[in-house]
């Protein structure tokens, strides 16, 4: 196995994202330890298309790119909601069954028309991060969460799956949540942890 490789405080790190959103709470969570982000957008990089086969692939593909066009260590993540009793759908499908308006509602409908008839309302959300060196060393972490679908939709806080989702050990989803809870409890944060140990620590 290759050697972990850790980010060196001071450097510049390129959040391979166009998400600003993602790019905010991404550069805030690296500040502290010395790492200066920069977004994928403001360098002018171009977002390659998500072929891959699992979250891991395609973090990985999407920090490679931006490491390689940047010539800076790169940093992207990819997450969605797995269904268990739809044998985990949306999984990587997750933005695209908002449809072409992302709109939400339509996704959260879909789930529920799919689970229709069925007793399991087991979900997960997944989040992989990857970290990749433009010679093409790779770092990849991934964090879940665990509840159940619920119906009909709550709250009005969080974005995306989370007025159907109820994380294990609560009665409201993360659409009802605080925020600094959901960041506390969620797959990012998990993945951030295991990336801070391993690359920052
Ligand atoms: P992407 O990684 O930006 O392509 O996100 C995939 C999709 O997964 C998002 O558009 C959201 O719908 C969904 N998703 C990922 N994380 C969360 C979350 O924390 N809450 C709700 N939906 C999420």
């Amino acid at each position: 196995m290759t050697a972990r490789r850790r980010l060196v405080g001071g450097g510049r790190l390129v959040i391979a994202s166009h998400n600003r959103g993602k790019v905010r709470e991404i550069g805030a969570m690296l500040a502290p330890h010395g790492i200066a982000a920069v977004s994928a957008g403001d360098l002018g990089l171009a977002e390659p298309a998500e072929t891959g086969a699992s979250f891991a692939d395609n973090a990985a593909l999407k920090a490679l790119a931006a490491a390689r066009a940047a010539n800076l260590p790169a940093l992207a993540d990819d997450s969605g909601l797995a269904v268990a009793a739809l044998d985990g759908a949306p999984g990587i499908y997750s933005a695209r069954w908002a449809g072409p308006g992302k709109d939400f509602g339509v996704a959260m409908e879909r789930v529920r028309r799919e689970l229709a008839g069925r007793e399991d309302r087991r979900a997960w959300f997944v989040c992989a991060l990857c970290l990749a060196w433009p010679d093409g060393h790779t770092e990849s972490f991934e964090g879940t969460v665990h509840g159940t679908i619920v119906w009909p939709p709550r709250g009005e806080r969080g974005f995306g799956y989370d007025p159907v989702f109820q994380p294990d050990g609560y009665d409201i989803t993360f659409g009802e949540m605080d925020p600094a809870e959901k960041d506390r409890i969620s797959h990012r944060a998990a993945a951030f942890r295991a990336l801070v140990e391993t690359c920052l620590g």
